[in-house]
């Protein structure tokens, strides 16, 4: 990861074919166009290569999760559980369709615990969002089977595993629907843009009529602008230089997991010298992603200690535990409910907070992600860095 670092002559060519129809559009100037539809075409290879039977095109992962929850109908007074290692833009398209964000715990797949969520469902519960965080597999058969018994729809935030699968069928495809990301740090990118996938026909045309300021995408003799509506909608619409990088980066996906997984082996390889390492549990090798590799260390005391050398050597670790943007207890605007809004929408109603969080309130995601340490792995991986990584983890070990 991330997909910029192999951008060439495929995207290059693509969105040049773009520029010369002149229309950057995704909808109508079909007489200018030349043919050229190119985010239509990017969601039929999309829904083609993960097997959705629909895929519906959008501006960001986080416009993804939002259209996603609208089209199910989650809104004020609902709650939605995601898990407390996540991306805040899972929690911030909870807040922006007024449901309030429950979180669960994370197990040893740095991903929703099955049976922490099964504790936090409540006759509120309208949806649920496990993260199939850092390119790997969440347990989403357990939890799809959790959600199936209470009658709830999850949604799969799948904005760091595109390209990812579980036993051979692509993550997305689990469950009511599947959102990616192509920002500038994700598996494949588009500069910015994402995707939602779906295998009910409903949800997709609602989805596809949410993003779009809820045109009906009837066949219409009126032509554009002269169609009704059945509900409120929002502009989340793709731009056509997307869908043609889209195209281009789609193309490449195989191959940058392919790269990737490789190069995740000399990670595990070298990372294996630390005494007493132990490796996050991934529930299909195969089917692994590869963006990053995660490994513990017995106390959170050597985790410091070993990160401050392989920092001093060069080669520093992620530790997500001390991140501002992907763990729980360090969202001091969720904790202390900041916003703008005078009212204290979303967190407050009246003057009241609907909800207060307790930077305490998951003690073992604490214990897991304390003993964490991650690294990206790129698409390229040059031997020079290898041998300054293998050497500052030789060192590690020494301490
Ligand atoms: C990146 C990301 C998003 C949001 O995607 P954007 O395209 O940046 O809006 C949502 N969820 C997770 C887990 C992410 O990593």
């Amino acid at each position: 990861m991330p997909g910029f670092e192999i951008f060439g002559a495929e995207e290059k060519a693509q969105v040049m074919e773009v520029l010369e129809s002149g229309v950057l559009f995704r909808y109508e100037f079909a007489a200018q166009r030349k043919g050229v539809w190119k985010v239509l075409e990017f969601e039929r290879a999309f829904a083609a290569y993960t097997g959705a039977a629909h895929a519906q095109a959008v501006t960001s992962g986080t416009a993804a999760l939002k259209v996603a929850l609208a089209a199910l109908g989650v809104g004020e007074g609902d709650e939605v559980i995601t898990q407390g290692f996540t991306f805040v833009a899972t929690w911030e398209a909870i807040l922006d369709c007024g449901a309030v964000p429950v979180f669960a715990e994370v197990d040893l797949t740095l991903n929703m615990d099955p049976a922490d969520l099964e504790k936090k469902i409540t006759p509120r519960t309208k949806a649920i969002i496990p993260v199939h965080m850092m390119g790997a597999q969440a347990r989403i058969e357990a939890i799809k089977a959790i959600a199936d018994r209470h009658g709830i729809p999850v949604i799969e935030d799948t904005a760091q595993a595109a390209g990812g699968r579980l036993h051979g069928r692509h993550l997305g495809t689990f469950g009511a629907v599947g959102t990616f990301s192509f920002d500038a740090v994700k598996t494949m990118t588009t500069g910015e843009g994402g995707m939602c996938i779906t295998s009910d026909e409903t949800l997709w045309r609602r989805m596809s009529e949410y993003q779009d300021h809820g045109h009906d995408h009837l066949p219409n003799p009126g032509g554009r602008g002269g169609e009704s509506r059945s509900f409120v909608g929002f502009n989340f619409r793709m731009m056509e230089i997307q869908g043609a990088i889209g195209l281009a980066q789609l193309a490449k996906l195989d191959g940058i997991v392919a790269a990737q997984q490789k190069n995740k082996a000399f990670f595990r390889e070298a990372v294996s010298v630390l005494p007493g390492v132990q490796f996050r549990e991934i529930l299909d090798e195969a089917g692994d992603s590869a963006t990053f590799l995660t490994f513990f260390l017995p106390d959170a005391a050597r985790t410091t200690a070993v990160n401050r050398v392989l920092r001093e050597a060069g080669a520093g670790a992620v530790r997500w535990s001390e991140n501002g943007w992907h763990y729980y207890p360090n969202w001091e605007h969720l904790l202390e409910g900041k916003t703008y809004c005078h009212g204290g929408w979303p967190f407050s109603v009246g003057g009241k907070r609907r909800v207060v969080y307790d930077p305490q309130a998951l003690p073992a995601s604490a214990a897991i992600m304390e003993r964490a340490l991650t690294y990206q792995v790129p698409i390229l991986l040059p031997d020079e860095q290898k041998t300054k990584i293998a050497a500052a983890l030789k060192k590690a070990a020494a301490v």
